[in-house]
């Protein structure tokens, strides 16, 4: 099985929103006067922007973003973002999530590959997990800027495919990015979800997707989107995850269970 990984709220907490925008904010609010809130608005303005006009690509090249808005306002030295994620890879503005590690650890001894597939540029995200000491239980890391692509587009999603058949499983916490994005692109879907309510995560694994209130949490996870406006494709139906899990290490489990289901249909596969 083919296991792809969304980072940010999923493996870890980049120090973009707690040190680098602050970082940058702070530099073009001296040469314009504007607050940090102010700047914000126009740089994440213009991310929305290029997503709406389908560059995705360009949406998440944030150093670009960042000196196009500091010109606009009058600064003109330039600012170097992944200079500023690299001196921001601290423990005050970064973390991996509970139980990540050593699941990582744990699934780097099966023959499943681990994979990356993110929407933050190399130069952004390796930093970080070279930081926390998790990077090398991956295989591969695919990003835009290599790629051309980006999540929820199914190219994206296929790409990793080319060198790695079999099943493929998708565990992200963007309802949009990662759960419609991997069902369209024919992947399974892994909802990590860290505010499951206890009436959900007290099921069995294969059985909570299937729980009634799954379609409004799902519908919450669309309207919390940055952008769910570029997609006007998306539907709640579209976007129901196949698995549902609240921690991290819940992944040691629920592979176990799809291991046994691809056994059986293995087994009956090759039967009489
Ligand atoms: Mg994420």
């Amino acid at each position: 099985m083919l296991l792809t990984f969304d980072l940010d709220g999923v493996v870890m907490k980049n120090p973009f929103s707690t040190g680098v925008f602050p970082a940058v904010t702070g530099l073009i609010g001296q040469a314009s006067g504007l607050s940090h809130g102010e700047i914000m608005k126009l740089i994440i303005g213009e991310a929305k922007s290029r997503m709406g006009l389908g560059n995705m690509v360009a949406a998440y090249d944030w150093d670009d973003i960042v000196n196009l808005v500091a010109g606009s306002l009058g600064y003109r030295e330039p600012i170097d973002v992944a200079a500023l994620v690299r001196q921001h890879c601290t423990p005050e503005h970064i973390f991996a999530y509970p139980e990540v590690a050593e699941t990582l650890a744990h699934l780097k001894t099966t023959p499943h590959p681990l994979l990356v597939l993110t929407n933050g540029f190399r130069k952004y995200q390796l930093p970080v997990l070279e930081a926390l000491g998790i990077a090398g239980f991956f295989d591969a890391i695919y990003t835009p800027e290599v790629n051309g692509r980006a999540k929820p587009e199914p190219e994206f999603f296929l790409e990793p495919r080319v060198h790695y058949p079999g099943l493929h499983l998708h565990i992200g916490d963007t309802i949009i990015h990662d759960i419609w994005g991997a069902n369209e692109a024919g992947a399974k879907s892994i909802w990590i979800y860290h505010d499951l309510p206890e009436s959900i995560a007290g099921l069995p694994l294969k059985e909570r997707a299937e729980h009634p209130m799954m379609s409004s949490l799902v519908a919450e996870g669309i309207a919390r989107d940055l952008n769910a406006a570029a997609y006007p494709s998306v539907t709640v139906a579209g976007a129901m995850p196949d698995y549902v899990i609240k921690t991290f290490g819940e992944l040691i489990p629920l592979l176990s269970l799809l291991q046994m289901c691809e056994n059986r249909q293995i087994d009956r596969g090759s039967g009489p």
